[in-house]
């Protein structure tokens, strides 16, 4: 029998600068040596002292994913799952203060039998032994690490020991990757490399030395430009590998191809090279190249961080919008609505026209409610393709049951205790959480399975009786307001299968096109290959409307 292959470590870091795309590139590994037919898997580490990124504001950390099992993470996992096209699990993410507290946990039960336990070594040995265990769940041969943070800062120093300890005792097992970024004054003038040198001096410093150096810039690196980065920071010229600005993101594993980086990682692996397949990638980002648009309208409220924008809080439904309009060969075009514009504001109402299809995804408290009910409405009443994911399924009830059922005063008992139509009532294991200030991964999370009811929009997209879609809410459809609504003429199409939760919601086809809402997150499923079927079916009615 051959013997069994040493596990193989790729770690990703970042230099210079946050936000240069690190989850991307380390998906665009993953995906370029899963190509090559080695199973693969990645793995992200938040330097953060929170236990998940479950207590955090999304205009503060962004998009919330959630992964089957429940895990509240980081966004890049979400790009993880959509590259390798497989589902993770908890043992895939961890922060400062998960590997902390397992720490304390396992010093409190005597596992470390009356050792001193030090930041150095325990922590950085925490951190490798979840990281193997992560590769077994997986059954992987190669695992990738993104290092969250920038090099330099303290925050992640003990991540960066991790690294220096494994490659000490492995050193044909790991590599290091640098994602650097190469600024420029002004468009068109020249790259600089000096950032990207201190970087790499930092790291020397750690003990590290980079393997690979990824520069993403604006534009492509020239020769000189590799040269000087090879020369100064230690490296070959063939392990600078250019990462310039791409319109989508799923070009990047094509990209790093052009200059054979998978040939080139498994070389310093010491694995053999085996064929490389990734047709079905090039064929969908072919289809993403088309002209012809669908304009989609997103309505929320976690847009503003002082004068920026931050569309990476709904980040999993832009994708799986996209996913969809790629299916179709068409461009998504997407646009911000933010919900408060809505309050008051009838003459915006009636801009909804312009758009193709609405989306309202999901959200916690009171502000820009009221805003997304009057669009809501709009949307119904005018016919305009609507798709609720969460929250815009329990708004999208209350509408209904003010304007259509006669509930006069309907609400979600999140927005008001004392509503006299309480329509979206707290689930009742949430209301212990509440009053004990249980809210760290308290709410109803992860996957549940969902029967559909036949001849429903729900059932034809999915074409199953059985599906299982991930969660993440405290408050859900009051049970006892099913029977009313259901009089009135909205349907429920997907229910937990004892019945005690509604799961889908919908309008007969011949009263409205696509009327359609979720209590799940369909976006956290949709991949690239594989577009959730319900965004697909949205998609679809968007472009009859035009
Ligand atoms: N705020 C709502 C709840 O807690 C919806 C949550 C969401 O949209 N994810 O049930």
């Amino acid at each position: 029998m051959a013997k069994k292959q040493n596990l193989k470590y790729i770690f990703v870091v970042g230099g210079v600068m946050s936000g240069v795309g690190k989850g991307i590139a380390t998906a665009s590994i993953a995906k370029i040596l899963q190509a090559r037919g080695f199973e693969t898997t990645a793995v992200k580490i938040d330097p953060y002292v929170n236990v998940d990124a479950g207590t955090m504001n999304p205009t503060e950390h962004g998009e919330v994913f959630v992964l089957d099992d429940g895990m509240e993470c980081d966004q890049d996992m979400g790009n993880y799952e959509r590259f390798l096209d497989r589902g993770l699990t908890a043992e895939s993410y961890m922060t400062t203060g998960s590997i902390y507290l397992s720490v304390i946990n396992k010093e409190r039960n005597l596992e470390y039998h009356g050792l001193c336990v030090e930041v150095v070594p325990h922590i950085p040995l925490e951190i490798l032994n979840r990281l193997q265990k992560a590769a077994s769940k997986n059954k992987a041969e190669i695992i990738l690490t993104e290092i969250g943070g920038t090099v330099g800062e303290y925050q992640n120093i003990l991540f960066l020991e991790a690294i220096r300890i494994l490659k000490l005792k492995k050193p044909k097992d790991v590599i290091l990757v640098l994602v650097s970024h190469l600024p420029s004054l002004s468009a068109g003038s020249e790259l600089k490399t000096k950032p990207t040198q201190y970087a790499v001096r930092t790291l020397n410093s750690a003990g590290l030395q980079p393997d690979i150096i990824l520069a993403r810039a604006d534009v492509a690196l020239d020769k000189k430009r590799k040269n000087k980065i090879a020369f100064n920071c230690n490296i070959y010229e063939e392990d600078v590998i250019s990462a310039p600005n791409v319109e989508n993101i799923y070009e990047v594993p094509l990209n790093f191809e052009e200059d054979n980086l998978s040939q080139n990682i498994l070389g310093k692996l010491n694995l053999k090279p085996r064929k490389k397949d990734l047709r079905k990638w090039q064929n969908m980002v072919k289809s993403a190249k088309s002209r012809k648009e669908v304009k989609i309208g997103i309505v929320g409220k976690y847009f503003s961080a002082g004068d920026f924008i931050l569309s990476d809080s709904y980040i999993s439904v832009i994708e799986a919008v996209k996913h969809a309009a790629f299916a179709f060969k068409v461009k998504p075009n997407i646009e911000w609505l933010s919900s408060e514009e809505f309050e008051k504001n009838s003459q915006k109402l009636k801009n909804l026209s312009n758009y193709d299809g609405i989306v309202i995804p999901g959200g916690f408290g009171s502000r820009g409610v009221e805003g997304k009910i009057n669009v809501i409405k709009y949307c119904r009443e005018h016919k305009i393709p609507f798709f609720g994911l969460c929250y815009g399924l329990q708004l999208a009830v209350v509408e209904f049951s003010r304007s259509v059922a006669g509930l006069k005063g309907a609400n979600t008992t999140e927005v008001n205790q004392n509503t006299p139509h309480p329509v979206i009532d707290i689930l009742p294991e949430q209301k212990k959480n509440l009053s004990e200030n249980k809210y760290g991964a308290t709410m109803r999370l992860g996957a549940y399975p969902a029967s559909l009811k036949k001849g429903t929009i729900a059932y034809e997209a999915y074409k199953e009786h059985l599906i299982s879609e991930r969660h993440r809410h405290r408050y859900e459809v009051n049970p006892e307001y099913v029977a009313i609504l259901s009089k009135k003429g909205l349907v429920f199409s997907g229910f937990s299968p004892n019945r005690h939760l509604m799961e889908i919601i919908e309008l007969p086809k011949e009263k409205h096109p696509f009327f359609v809402a979720v209590q799940f997150h369909p976006e956290f499923k949709s991949r690239p290959l594989s577009p959730h079927p319900l965004f697909k079916e949205f998609i679809k009615t968007s472009l009859n409307k035009k």
